[in-house]
This record gives C-alpha cells, structure tokens and sequence, in this order.
C-alpha cells in the first residue's frame, strides 16, 4: 500500500480573479431567479448578523474580507479507485497555500480516513491559527455505522485530536470572517424543480454570463421541512466507474429541519475542472449531517441563508487525469 501523503507537500496551486458584481445588482438577479423557483422569497443586502451565534455556529462572526473560493484534489481521487492515502491535506496549510492565515473557512469536504477510521464527509467550519487569532475548530465529520446503516456525527476537536487533516477533495470559502454587507436570502414552499443553490447559481450564470464567472460562498438554515442527503460509506471494493455505481454506493438519509448547511458555488469551470457546487450540513443536536441534496417537502420547506461573492479562486493539487464520474451538477456545461 502506497505511503501515508505529507499535507505540506508541495502541490500545484492556481488561481484565478473572479467578477465581482455590485451587490445590490446581485440580490437583485438573485431574487429573479428565486421568485421563479419558490411561492415566497427575496434577496437583500444586509448587514451580516453574528453568525457565530445560534442557528448558524460559524467560527467566525461573518463572512467578509478577502473572500475566496478554493477548490482542493477533486472527485478523480475517490473514484473509480481511492487514493486517500496520498491524497492528505490540511485545513491550517490551506489557509497558508491560499496566503489567508488565519482565515475563516466553511464548506464540504472528505473527512480524514486517517484519523476517524473509516471514510466520511467533512463539514468545514474553522477558525485557522495565525495572525491574532488562535484556532477554533468547529469541523465534524459524518460517518456510515456499518452494523446498522445509519449515521453519526463527531467532532474533529473533541473526537479526533483537534485534527485539521482531510483527504481527497474539499471545497471552501475562505475570509478573514469580518462583519460587513452580505445577500440575506429567503425562500419558502418549492413550485419549481431545483435547489436552492442550483437555483441561485442559475440565476447568476445567466445574468453574467460565461466570460463573467461568480464565485459564492455563505451558510444557509433549512428552517422548515426535510431535505435528502448523503453520507460516504467506507471505499468501495470495487471500483466505480459510473455516476449509477456513485449512487448505490453512497447512504441516503432524509433529514429534518434545523439543518445549518455551509456552502459554495461557481457559476463557470474556467478550465480547473471545478466541482461547481457542494454544500454540505449539519444539526449538532440532532446528531446528523452530511452532503446537501434537495428538499424532499416543497410544500414545506423554508430556508434561510447568507451569501457574500469571492474575489477569486484557488486550484490546489488539481488531479492531472480527469473525469466527471459523481459530479453531474458539473455536466452539460
Ligand atoms: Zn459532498
């Protein structure tokens, strides 16, 4: 078996700026396409409230400052064959291999094998080590129960050492967490057939269009109803060669509100074989989290949410042979 990866390797890092626009004329094109989606819904500009209080629990107060999107290994590493050990990376490195110490990150991601035993799904939300800030690590992790099918969620902090290790993938936004002017979206009773990120990213590609690509990053709140996610059991035997094979592989729950999701999305590629959306979410109380899908109640479902667009995005160890296997938000673009 190959050798266990180093996180602080070197690995390829690259960047692109990304078209930040004005944000009122944001919110605006944002509530278009919620309105087409959803009976009651809007998008404003507000003042980012303190999201490191209850519903939300953010490691930091807001969502401001340096914003960026940072898309790290990709789907090629987990199918059709894991390459978990190699493919080791680190939450604190990012912040560092981004040049945002002591950053703020959420988002989703592939927990460590490593550390928890078995494969699981990553729920960033950290506060990194680094200029006058010490680390506050909020990461869990959701994990398959073999013996009975069902999930659990763990700490990373109390459960696993206060790792900061994951492997495989991970999508983040990163900030410096500030306080400051965020969209404040809210959408209620589902008429139409996508998902609330499907739906707003929608709306953003096509009022800017492909040569203005929109990089987002915010948490969201399912208030009301119940949502489908997933969770990833352990490695498959048997390599997956197709997004069917994705599909029985993975667990498949329903959830409950309050549901806190933590979320990012690009409206182009731009040629860095991006995954364009991943949210993943959890409710600590309820022991639950895992891979955001849809809402499974359109009559009942409510969210509430806060976005803020970044300034560029990052590339980190972008796998040199690729495919679109478990990845059919990125097909047809
Ligand atoms: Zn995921």
């Amino acid at each position: 078996m190959a050798k266990k990866g180093d996180a602080s390797r070197d690995m390829a890092i690259e960047s692109r700026v990304l078209h930040i626009p004005p944000l009122q004329e944001l919110a605006d094109t944002i509530a278009g396409g919620l309105q087409d989606n959803y009976a009651e819904s809007s998008c404003t500009v507000v003042d980012c409230p303190d999201l490191s209080k209850d519903p939300y629990g953010l490691a930091a107060p807001g969502l401001c400052g340096k914003t960026r999107l940072v898309d790290v290994g990709g789907v090629p590493y987990l199918c059709p064959v894991s390459q978990y050990m190699e493919r080791v990376y680190d939450l604190e490195n990012v912040s560092n291999q981004v040049n945002l110490p002591g950053c703020f990150i959420l988002g989703a991601g592939a927990g460590s094998k490593h550390a928890v035993g078995v494969n699981c799904e990553m729920m960033p939300n950290i506060r990194c080590a680094g200029g006058q800030h010490e680390r506050q690590n909020l990461v869990h992790i959701s994990k398959v129960i073999p013996e009975d099918g069902s999930h659990v969620l763990e700490a990373y902090e109390s459960q696993h050492n206060d790792i900061t290790e994951f492997v495989l993938l991970a999508n983040l936004f990163c900030s410096e967490g500030k306080l400051g002017k965020v969209l404040h979206v809210r959408a209620k009773c589902r008429k139409g057939d996508k998902d609330l990120v499907e739906c707003m990213k929608g709306a953003i590609r096509k009022h800017y269009g492909p040569n203005r690509a929109v990089g987002m990053g915010g948490t969201f709140l399912v208030k009301q109803g119940s949502i489908k996610i997933h969770v990833m059991p352990d490695f498959s035997e048997t390599p997956l060669t197709c997004d069917e094979e994705v599909t029985d592989w993975l667990k498949f729950y329903e959830v409950s509100a309050p549901f806190v999701c933590l979320s990012t999305f690009i409206t182009e590629d731009l040629g860095l074989d991006l995954r364009v959306t991943h949210t993943h979410g959890y409710n600590k109380a309820g022991g639950t989290g895992g891979h955001y899908h849809t809402d499974v109640t359109p009559e009942e479902i409510e969210y509430v949410g806060y976005f803020v667009p970044a300034e560029s995005v990052y590339r980190l160890d972008r796998p040199s042979l690729s495919n679109l296997i478990g990845r059919p938000e990125s097909q047809g673009h």
